[in-house]
């Protein structure tokens, strides 16, 4: 299998290869040259036995790895990677809840980001070499980050051996706790919160890996969002899910996405391509509308960021439209496969507080999102099949300031999180400059 960029100008390269390049060269994003067909048996199991996430993902992810170095070990990949349950939680006989945030640092990104951690460090172990110029032993993984994403790869490189870590973050833009998520684990992972926003944390990573010289030095690799080993293992939860729903109700799910950057959304729609039941991937996103644009005039017209409740879904600008389009060249097969709806924040909340009130039960914004799409496209007469799944893609007790006013009641926090909560801050406050920021990695790793 070869991963080719969407702008088609870069060589293909195997998985590994796409893993370490991060963005292609030409500035476009890796996909499979192809979706290959899987055993029947395996989407479309005449005699029903769920396998673990882990054991799926084993046999989902095998073909995609096929002529790279890591295929013999991705059994023990995903056994590491996925070691907490993702449980499909049933509403009613037509709805089920995914829960995708029961991960160390309470959201979906765990999975994506334990899975790319799982595979560096194999890469790296099994380098003839892995001592830099510099002398210096290991990798460097950059991530820039606007809150949930820099936490998630922390978490999952915590405690690696000879993997360091640097995370830049916009002093005072983020939230207490998605602060602590980055900065409170210490150790091999380096918090800098720079003086600046979220722009200038990302130009920052982009200057870092375009100063070739630093970038040997330290043997730099991204994390963000875009890398093809975050993507992948994420079409595994929803092809178990939608086996699992099937068996359940004998019915075939749509997903609804939470969707901000399209990552989550598009790896639904790579586990649809592969065969599993799913039937429609709805995009919902919050007051950010480009998408929704997009599906109604047919010309993708990027816009400036709105600040919504549900902020890790705050894009104007998604970077995985690329890989959207380039699995859709076709918008009336998108449209056939999909639909989109914007919620606005007074919708957000009135789902928090409804659902508090008729069920009991508390939803984290982004969430909510997914429960107002589902509402309204109930409502929508051109609706196609009535079993949905929703992806709920953080733990309310991440955004404990924005819910627990709406519900009037304190949220348990999940274990794993509260202990990283109790941790003291390990950061340092940086310029908004690659010099600063080279200056304050100097010491590190030698
Ligand atoms: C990142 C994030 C999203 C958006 O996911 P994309 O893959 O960027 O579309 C949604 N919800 C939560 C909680 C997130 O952290």
């Amino acid at each position: 299998m070869k991963y080719l960029s969407t702008r088609k100008n870069s060589p293909a390269l195997t998985f590994s290869e796409a893993l370490q390049q991060g963005l292609a060269p030409d500035g476009g994003l890796y996909v499979p040259e192809f979706f290959p067909t899987l055993p029947a048996d395996l989407v479309n199991p005449k005699q029903f036995s769920l396998l673990s996430l882990a054991d799926l993902a084993s046999l989902v992810l095998r073909p995609f790895l096929a002529n790279d170095t890591l295929q013999s070990q991705l059994k023990e990949i995903c056994a590491s990677a996925f070691d907490f349950p993702a449980p499909l939680r049933f509403l009613d006989q037509k709805t089920a809840v995914l829960e995708l945030f029961h991960g160390p640092t309470a959201a979906f990104k765990d999975f994506g980001a334990r899975f790319l951690a799982e595979c560096v460090l194999k890469n790296q172990a099994a380098a003839t070499s892995s001592v830099s110029p510099s002398g210096k032993k290991g990798k460097t993984v950059l991530v820039a980050t606007s809150g949930d994403t820099g936490g998630a790869v922390a978490g999952a490189f915590f405690e690696k051996q000879d993997i360091e870590v640097i995370v830049l973050y916009p002093e005072g833009r983020i939230s207490e706790r998605q602060e602590k998520q980055i900065a409170g684990w210490g150790g091999n992972i380096r918090a800098f919160a720079v003086r600046g926003n979220f722009d200038d944390c990302q130009r920052m990573a982009k200057e870092a890996f375009a100063n070739l010289e630093w970038c040997k030095q330290r043997q730099f690799i991204s994390a963000n969002s875009i890398s093809i080993g975050r993507l992948l293992p994420q079409a595994c939860y929803f092809a178990r899910a939608s086996l699992e729903f099937q068996a359940t109700t004998k019915q075939k799910p749509g997903i609804v996405v939470p969707t901000g950057n399209l990552g989550n959304a598009v790896a639904a729609l790579w586990a649809k391509r592969l065969g599993f039941p799913i039937g429609q991937v709805i995009l919902a996103t919050n007051a950010n509308h480009s998408i929704a644009d997009f599906f109604a005039t047919g010309t993708w017209q990027p816009n400036a960021t709105i600040s919504t409740l549900a902020n890790a879904m705050d894009v104007g600008n998604p970077s995985n439209m690329e890989r959207l389009r380039s699995l859709y060249p076709q918008m009336e097969d998108l449209k056939r496969d999909s639909a989109t709806f914007s919620i606005t924040d007074a919708e957000i909340s009135a789902v928090i507080r409804k659902q508090f009130e008729t069920s009991n039960d508390v939803y984290c914004p982004h969430t909510a999102v997914a429960f107002a799409a589902l509402d309204k496209l109930r409502q929508a007469k051109h609706q196609q099949g009535e079993h949905w799944i929703l992806a709920a893609t953080a733990h309310p007790a991440k955004f404990e300031s924005i819910v627990e006013p709406l519900i009037g009641k304190t949220i348990d926090v999940p274990p794993a999180l509260a202990s990283l909560l109790a941790r003291p801050l390990q950061n340092t406050v940086i310029e908004a400059s690659l010099k600063a920021l080279k200056e304050a990695t100097q010491h590190y790793g030698s």
